[in-house]
Order: structure tokens, then C-alpha cells, then sequence
């Protein structure tokens, strides 16, 4: 056994600075030394350190050169290395000269050129105990050159040993006879330095064994990064990183820089864990945050349900533009159309709704299903809609409202505007044309500076385009009679407003009109006028307010002319016979009445009670007619002959009249037991009550078409010498078109049939307190009482069916008006319609206006509807009368009922105890705002109990009526 010297130096150590490999050790080797030759087989000389100089420097070697003896076994020794746990496998890199044996002189074949490496593991440093038989080969050492005499050749080889499991090992050089110097030994094995790869940390990982080429290597993502499966990579044997799998990802709100996650910059975001950058904010979005996962949206704008989170934010749309209604009189339909919004908001699914409602002052109530919208009313995609079955005489606003995604999320308070209005009016007109009257208005008003001028152009309709004629006015004036124009003939009217310096200012709006043919029997029911006011509100910008009137050129009265008739305007058309000329009151019947077969006339249902009988609903199916509704009415059984000729005589009265103000006579019964009298059924029955049932819902504008429709009957009548005698709110009806028609005609109707009708001291049976002085005095009844009877119904129709004169007894009217006293102007009644009233209420009847002067009157205000603004003075005290400053006996109200009830509001009762109003002081603090919040809502009872709690503020409880 070779015991081994403790000869320990230093042979060589530097660091090794090659990639992929590792320098472990900085060992010391022993060398065997004399002590130790028994212990080997060598049998010459030992391993000595011995300096040298090399290329210039010195260093130390080991060296033995024992060429010339036999059987050399000369062993070299490292210390203990210990070895890295997981390096199995280690490289020993070797640096030696080998001397050519040629070089020696007389070399001798036992000459050796190579030397043996080997190892020998073990769990502990062993010191110098030396076994040779411990060792296992390594390998064979051969150098690739040989040093000879003159040069030098530094060898290096490296040799891999495998398999090392225990805690360090040895190596061992064994030289056979060579003349070696060893410069320098490197053991060291492989690793895969520890890297991060794709934002997976790895850790320094040593490389495999020969059995175990590839070590399979878990990492970490860097802070802030994710994967899904856990990332792996591969150690490769030679120490090189190699197939990578699971990927990690920075986390949302982080974005990859240098294999870091950074947060997202304030102004970006990220909302996924990705390879991506952080992006930045999106369209109206923004975030102030770092590591921002999104952007939120800026003020006033939104994201809707269905916007991806990551996508822009929007802002609801502006309103919808030029807004325009044009009628289709023809078939009866109106057509709204506009521009979409300026501002869509950034979104593209604009849909629109269309509202209607049916406005008077504050209160709004919507129009109802009966309207009907083509192709819908909401969701509408296309900027247009077509809306029939509207009613004549009702104000009508059309709210046009564009959506977005986001028009929900903007709340009430920060919606923009997005709704436009457009309000119109329809009425049919009771004359028929040859010529064109045309009227418009600008709504909005042009500015106050502007000096506004129309273009009218105009041509026929159908005219072929090319040979189209048109005609160019150029006015100042917001109306235009146009004349000569064909007859049947539809035109194209074009009015265009132009600024002061006739440059086109504002929209411009065109609507066909036909005229009649010649000689066509007026219809008003057909000509189809349309009065359209119409107002933006935000951006909107209306055109026109059109008032488009057909009429005779022969019967114009144009805007100019006086009020007041002259004789030659009064001609009439034909005079109404009274019946009583007949000796036989059947041969008038059948001379004014066509005989109905009563197997004709289906009774339907009890619509009121006359003098003489029941009247029904019914239906009436004449041979080759269409079925007509109409009202029947009948003569109650065990009649005189007296009261049949009686009942008749109305029918012999209405016969003759054709207009379309007067109730219409379908034709009578009189061959049969039962007589029946049938006229055109009227749906909305008498007017008193329906003004009553619709008190405040319908506006000045509409009353006042009611009260035209109602003048034009009567100048229809008094142009026949009719008079009435008897004309009230009560006998007045109302179709479904809210047109109103005079009715109850007879010769004993206002001595039998009339419950107003009172004897008076000259005999009569009068209703006092719609009859003119003279009447009344003296039984003078003319046209000009008539007038009189009628400034009461308009006083009635401005009031809402109030009672004239309210609870006065007939005698304190009568002594009121004798001391020339007259009815205060009802609440928010024009002025220019009171003063009308008052007109007609003239003592001196001569100086009354004539019907024909009041119809012209009225149209014209209709044709202006701003000269209908002015309201005319209204004393609650006066016109609520005293119930609403006092109880009946002139105390304060001891309730707030009884309040009510004073005032015909008792329907609120509850409103008012629910809001917890239950005593007069507090009602005395209410305001109009409070008074709608409990649930007032119709303007009309709004308005009556404000003013009544004015009235009772002022404590004045005076009763007067107005003196002329
Ligand atoms: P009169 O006997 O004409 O006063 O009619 C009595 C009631 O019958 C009237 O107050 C109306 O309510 C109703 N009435 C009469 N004529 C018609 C009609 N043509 N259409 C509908 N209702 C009518």
C-alpha cells in the first residue's frame, strides 16, 4: 500500500471562466513522495514539484520523468473534494506536457507518453491513508502533442466522471513511466445558471447525468405575473436552458418590462393578464390610478350593458333636428320627420320613440292608444314616422326622443337634451276653395333684429319636372292669398324664411294642397286644414307655423277687412219657412223630411231624454246607403196630436238647413205609430257637459275653433232668418271630431222643452239668463238676440260649462244687467275673446256684431294664435265666486271639504288628507307646486283651487260683475 506523504502544495488554481462550466475546486494534490515509493509499485522516483518558466512566466508543476526504469507505478494524489449534492457528474480538465521519448538520448523502449487518471470516492476526508486498490480508472491520458527537445506543447484534456454519489472523492494520476509535467487540474461540473425566461424565474439548476440528459426544471413567475400551468423549463447535460413550457403573463393592471411586470401608467390600462403592453385609455375614458385594470368613463359619459368594459365610453345622443310635422290631408295622416342628432354620442344605435301628448299649459296627458304610428312609435331605426287617427281641434305635441344604449344609464338629472317637441293643431274648416289662403308663422321667433322676409314658391304638383313652372314671391308678410289657380289641381307650396339680406335662414318647409273642382258642393269634412305650431326646444329649430285655409276666392275676407259686416256682406241664401205657414203640419214635414222605414232604424241604447220622448243611439241602413250611426229621437206614447205636430215641427225646421254646424236630419218616422225624428248622431253629446267632463284639458286655441264652428252655424241661420231663441251650451253637440253643431229646433221648445225656461212677466217661457234685454222685456227676438244667447255660450265654452251667473236667481241677473252689469271674463280667458263677449252683450243690439262678423273675427284669431296670449283681467273673487273666500254665509270655511266642495272640487278631498292639508291654514300656504304635487293635475282644477286659495288669502268676498 502506498502510504502517501502529506506533501500538500498548491499546484495550480485559477478560476474557470468558461461558459457553462463551473470551477468548483481550488485543490491541493499530494504527491507520493520517497516516504511513500514502498507503498507504490513504482519503483523509481516520485512526483515532484518543480518550477518552471514558461513562455516567460514560472510557475510550479507537478513532474516525473522516470523514462529509464521499468515498471514504473508513480502516483499522484488530490486532497478531499467534496462534491456538490446533485453533481453526479464531474469534468476533470487537465493541463500536462508529455516528452517525446524520442527526445531522450538513447531512449529505451520502456519509455512512456501517456499516464492514467483515476477516482475514488468516499464519504470522508481519509487524510494521507492511500489505498491504491480504491481507485477505479478513469482514463487513459494521452497527449496530442508531444513536447520534444526544442518546443513545448501544453496539453489539455478533459474527462468526465460519472456516477458520483457520495460526498467527495479523490483523483488519483498514475504515471507508468512517462515524463510528465502536470500543470494544472480543474474539476468541476455543469449547471444551467438561473435565469428568467419569459417572466418564469429559474433556479440554478445542476445538469444531468449521463443517464439523465435533460433535468426537468420548475420556476416561479416574476412578481405580478400568472400562468396557468406551472412553468417548466429543461436543464440540458451540457448547462444550457432548453424547451420552455407554461407561459407566464403579467397580471392585469401590469404590463413587461425587462422581464419585470410594471404597473399600467396613470391614463392606461390592461384588463387581461397577457404578453401585451398596457394600452392607453379608450375615448372618454380616463383613470388616474396606477396598475389601472380599466379606464373608467369621464363624467357624462357611459358604457352600455352590452359595451365591452374595455371599449370607449359614450355619451347619450343630443336631440333629433329640424323636427317637421306635414299633414297628409288626403289620407289623413301626418307625417313627422327629422334629422338625427349632431351628437350621436359615439354610438351607433340611435333609435327613436314618439311621444304624443295633449298639452294645456303645465299638464300633459298622453294622447292615448286610439293614435296610431307607421311603422311604430318606439325603437324606430329610420327618422320618420306616420301618425293617423288624430282628432280635429285638439292641440297635439309630438315629443321625439332619440336613445342610445346609454340614454338609460344618463340619469334625469345629466341627460342632454335629447328630445325635440313639435305641437300641432288640425282642424277641418267648414269652407271650400277655388283659390289658396296660406298663413305661417317662424317658431322659434326670429331674433327680434332680424327683419324676416318669405320665399313662396309654388307650382302644380304633378307637373312634369322638366316643364315645371314655378312661381316665386317674395314676402313680407307671413300670408298669401293665392289666386287663379286651376281647379282640381293639387300645387306645391315651398315657404322659406330669408334673413335681411334674403340669404335662406332656417329650414324650409313644403306641403301640397289641392284645390276644389268647380262647382263641387263644399264639404268642409273633406278639406282637411292644418295649423301647426310647431317649437324646438334645445337645438331644435322648427321652420314654419303654417296656417293652410282653402276657401272661395269670392268669399275672402282678407286679414285687412273690418270686423264688422256691411249690409251687402249679409245677402242670404235662402229663407227658412216656419212651419206654422203649412195648414197641415204633415204636409211640412214631408216637403223638409225624407220618411224612413222604420224597419231602417235599429235602436241601440238610451242616450237622454226630451220633452217628448226617449232618445236613442241607433243605426240607420238605408237601401244602397252605408249604415250611418245617428241618434233617434222618439215620441212617447199617448201623445196629443198637438204634441206629435209639435215634435214634428222640429224635423220640418231641421230639413231644411244643410250646413256643417247644424245638427244634420237623416230623415223622420211619421207613417208608423211611433214618430221618430233621426239626425246625425253627435258621440260627444251636449256641449255643457262635455265642457264640464273635460274642464281645463282642452286649450284657449281649441275652444275657440268650437266657438267658430258655432258662430258659423248661427250666421248660417240668421243668413236664413232663422232665429233661435234658445241657443245655449246645452243645446249645442259635439262630435267625435270635437266640432260642434247647433241643435233643438222646434216651436214650443223653449216654452215645453227647456228646464231654463222660465215664464216672465210679459207670459213667455224664456232662459233667462241667455237672453238679450229685449227679449226678455219685450219678446224681441232677432238675430242680434241670438248674438247675445251667443256671447252667453262662449262665456260658457271660455268658462268650462260653468253656469252663467252661477247661483244668482234670474231676477238678480236680469236686475244685473238692467244696471249694466255683465259677466267677468272667465280664467285665462284671451282678451280679444272677451272682449268679443262683452261686444255681443251690448245693450243697444243694433251696435252687436252680426254672426257673420264674429266668424270672420274668430278665424282671424285662429289664424294668429299669439293674439289669443293675452288673457284678459280675471278676479278670482269675481269669477270663483264667493264660496271660494267663504262658507255660504260669508264665514271662514270650517273644513277643508267644505273649501272643496264650495269651489266643485270635492273630488280632492283625499289628495289633500293624504298630503296631511287638513286645515285651512295650511291651505292657505299652498302653492301651486304643492297643489300639483298632492295630485292636481288638470290645469283647468289646478288653476280654479290656486285661485281660489288667492281668494281666500285676500279675504275680499265681494261679489261683482263687470259693468260695460
Ligand atoms: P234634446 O231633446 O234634443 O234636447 O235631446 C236630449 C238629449 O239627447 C241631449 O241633451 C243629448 O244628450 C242627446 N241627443 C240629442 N240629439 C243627439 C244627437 N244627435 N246625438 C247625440 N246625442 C243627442
Amino acid at each position: 500500500m502506498c502510504r502517501f506523504c502529506c506533501c500538500t502544495s498548491s499546484l495550480y488554481a485559477q478560476p474557470h471562466n468558461r461558459p457553462a462550466k463551473h470551477i468548483f475546486f481550488i485543490f491541493l494534490i499530494n504527491r507520493t513522495g520517497a516516504t511513500c515509493r514502498e507503498q507504490t509499485t513504482a519503483s523509481v522516483g516520485p512526483w515532484e514539484v518543480v518550477q518552471r518558466t514558461l513562455n516567460g512566466s514560472q510557475f510550479y508543476t507537478y513532474s516525473i520523468c522516470n523514462v529509464e526504469e521499468r515498471e514504473q507505478d508513480n502516483w499522484l494524489r488530490t486532497t478531499f473534494i467534496q462534491r456538490h449534492p446533485l453533481a453526479s457528474r464531474v469534468f476533470v480538465e487537465l493541463k500536462f506536457i508529455v516528452r517525446d521519448c524520442n527526445s531522450f538520448d538513447g531512449a529505451s523502449l520502456i519509455c512512456k507518453e501517456t499516464f492514467n487518471l483515476y477516482t475514488s470516492e468516499s464519504d470522508a476526508d481519509v487524510g494521507t491513508t492511500f489505498r491504491k486498490s480504491q481507485f477505479k480508472k478513469v482514463a487513459t491520458i494521452a497527449p496530442d502533442e508531444i513536447t520534444g527537445k526544442n518546443e513545448m506543447h501544453i496539453n489539455t484534456e478533459t474527462r468526465v466522471v460519472d456516477g458520483l454519489s457520495r460526498k467527495g472523492f479523490y483523483l488519483a494520476f498514475q504515471d507508468i513511466g512517462a515524463c510528465i509535467a502536470l500543470l494544472s487540474v480543474r474539476v468541476f461540473y455543469k449547471t444551467c445558471p438561473g435565469t428568467v425566461q419569459n417572466l418564469a424565474t429559474f433556479p440554478e439548476t445542476v445538469a444531468g447525468a449521463e443517464n439523465q440528459p435533460l433535468t426537468e426544471v420548475s420556476g416561479v413567475c416574476v412578481d405580478n405575473a400568472a400562468s396557468e400551468e406551472l412553468p417548466r423549463i429543461y436543464c440540458t447535460e451540457e448547462g444550457k436552458w432548453a424547451v420552455q413550457v407554461g407561459q407566464c403573463q403579467c397580471k392585469p393592471g401590469y404590463e413587461e418590462v425587462k422581464d419585470t411586470c410594471q404597473e399600467c401608467r396613470p391614463g392606461s390600462f390592461k384588463a387581461e393578464a397577457s404578453s401585451d403592453a398596457c394600452e392607453p385609455c379608450p375615448a372618454n375614458t380616463d383613470t388616474l390610478e396606477h396598475g389601472a385594470v380599466l379606464c373608467a368613463c369621464k363624467d357624462g359619459f357611459f358604457r352600455a350593458p352590452t359595451d365591452p368594459s374595455t371599449g370607449p365610453c359614450s355619451g347619450p345622443p343630443s336631440a333629433p333636428r329640424d323636427l317637421s310635422a306635414v299633414p297628409q290631408p288626403s289620407v289623413g295622416r301626418l307625417i313627422l320627420s327629422w334629422t338625427p342628432p349632431e351628437d350621436t354620442g359615439g354610438r351607433n344605435d340611435i333609435t327613436y320613440s314618439v311621444e304624443c301628448q295633449r298639452c294645456d299649459g303645465v299638464v300633459c296627458h298622453p294622447c292615448g292608444e286610439r293614435v296610431r304610428y307607421e311603422p311604430a312609435s318606439m325603437k324606430l331605426t329610420e327618422a320618420r314616422v306616420s301618425v293617423s287617427e288624430l282628432e280635429a281641434h285638439l292641440n297635439y305635441t309630438f315629443i321625439v326622443e332619440a336613445h342610445s344604449g346609454v340614454s338609460q344609464l344618463a340619469g334625469e338629472a345629466q341627460r342632454p337634451p335629447s328630445r325635440s317637441n313639435v305641437t300641432i293643431f288640425l282642424h277641418y274648416t267648414g269652407e271650400t276653395s277655388t283659390s289658396l289662403a296660406l298663413s305661417w308663422d317662424v317658431s322659434p321667433r326670429p331674433r327680434p333684429q332680424l327683419n324676416i322676409r318669405y320665399k313662396l314658391t309654388y307650382h302644380k304638383k304633378d307637373d312634369n319636372l322638366d316643364k315645371t313652372t314655378y312661381t316665386v314671391l317674395t314676402l313680407d308678410k307671413n300670408s298669401a292669398q293665392i289666386k287663379d289657380l286651376a281647379p282640381g289641381t293639387a300645387y306645391l307650396f315651398r315657404v322659406q324664411a330669408l334673413g335681411s339680406d334674403d340669404n335662406s335662414e332656417g329650414s324650409r318647409m313644403e306641403e301640397h294642397f289641392e284645390t276644389l273642382t268647380e262647382g263641387t258642393e263644399q264639404n268642409p269634412c273633406t278639406s282637411f286644414t292644418s295649423f301647426m305650431q310647431m317649437y324646438g326646444c334645445f337645438y331644435l329649430f322648427i321652420p314654419f307655423f303654417f296656417v293652410f285655409r282653402k276657401r272661395n276666392s269670392h268669399t275672402r275676407q282678407g286679414p285687412e277687412d273690418t270686423y264688422f259686416s256691411t249690409p251687402e256682406q249679409l245677402k242670404p241664401l235662402k229663407t227658412y219657412v216656419d212651419p206654422h205657414t203649412y195648414e197641415d203640419p204633415n204636409v211640412a214635414v214631408l216637403k223638409f223630411a225624407t220618411e224612413i222605414h222604420p224597419s231602417h232604424i235599429t235602436k241601440q241604447k238610451v242616450i237622454g231624454a226630451g220633452e217628448f220622448g226617449e232618445v236613442y243611439r241607433g243605426i240607420l241602413k238605408a237601401p244602397g246607403r252605408k249604415e250611418v250611426a245617428v241618434a233617434i229621437k222618439t215620441l212617447k206614447p199617448g201623445y196629443t196630436e198637438k204634441q206629435r205636430q209639435d215634435f214634428l215641427s222640429e224635423a220640418s225646421i231641421m230639413g231644411q238647413f244643410s250646413h256643417q254646424n247644424i245638427i244634420r236630419l237623416e230623415g223622420v218616422v211619421t207613417k208608423f205609430k211611433h214618430a221618430m225624428i233621426v239626425t246625425e248622431y253627435m258621440e260627444n253629446g251636449a256641449l255643457d257637459r262635455y265642457l264640464r267632463d273635460h274642464d281645463g284639458e282642452i286649450s284657449s286655441f281649441q275652444l275657440v275653433g268650437m266657438l267658430r264652428g258655432i258662430a258659423a252655424g248661427m250666421k248660417y241661420l240668421s243668413d236664413m232668418s232663422y232665429v233661435h231663441r234658445d241657443l245655449a251650451a246645452r243645446n249645442i253637440l259635439v262630435n267625435n271630431n270635437m266640432e260642434c253643431k247647433v241643435s233643438d229646433f222646434g216651436l214650443s221648445r223653449v216654452l215645453e222643452d227647456d228646464p231654463e225656461g222660465t215664464y216672465t212677466t210679459s207670459g213667455g217661457k224664456i232662459p233667462i239668463r241667455w237672453t238679450a234685454p229685449e227679449a226678455i222685456a219685450y219678446r224681441k227676438f232677432t238675430s242680434a238676440s241670438d248674438v247675445w244667447s251667443f256671447g252667453i255660450v262662449m262665456w260658457e265654452v271660455m268658462a268650462f260649462g260653468e253656469r252663467p251667473y252661477w247661483d244668482m236667481s234670474n231676477h238678480e241677473v236680469m236686475k244685473a244687467i238692467n244696471e249694466a252689469f255683465r259677466l267677468p271674463a272667465p280664467m285665462d280667458c284671451p282678451s280679444a275673446v272677451y272682449q268679443l263677449m262683452l261686444q255681443c252683450w251690448l245693450q243697444d243690439r243694433a251696435k252687436r256684431p252680426r254672426f257673420g262678423d264674429i266668424v270672420s273675427l274668430l278665424d282671424k284669431l285662429l289664424r294668429s294664435p299669439e293674439s289669443l296670449k293675452t288673457i284678459a283681467d280675471f278676479d278670482p273673487r269675481v269669477s270663483i265666486r264667493l264660496p271660494s273666500t267663504s262658507g255660504s254665509d260669508g264665514s271662514p270655511f270650517r273644513s277643508v271639504s267644505e273649501w272643496l266642495e264650495s269651489i266643485k272640487m270635492s273630488q280632492y278631498s283625499e289628495n289633500f288628507t293624504c298630503a296631511g292639508i287638513v286645515t285651512m291654514e295650511q291651505v292657505l300656504q299652498m302653492k301651486t307646486e304643492d297643489i300639483k304635487n298632492i295630485g292636481v293635475r288638470l290645469p283647468g282644477h289646478l288653476k280654479r283651487i290656486a285661485y281660489s286659495i288667492l281668494g281666500l288669502k285676500d279675504q275680499t268676498s265681494t261679489l261683482s260683475v263687470f259693468a260695460v
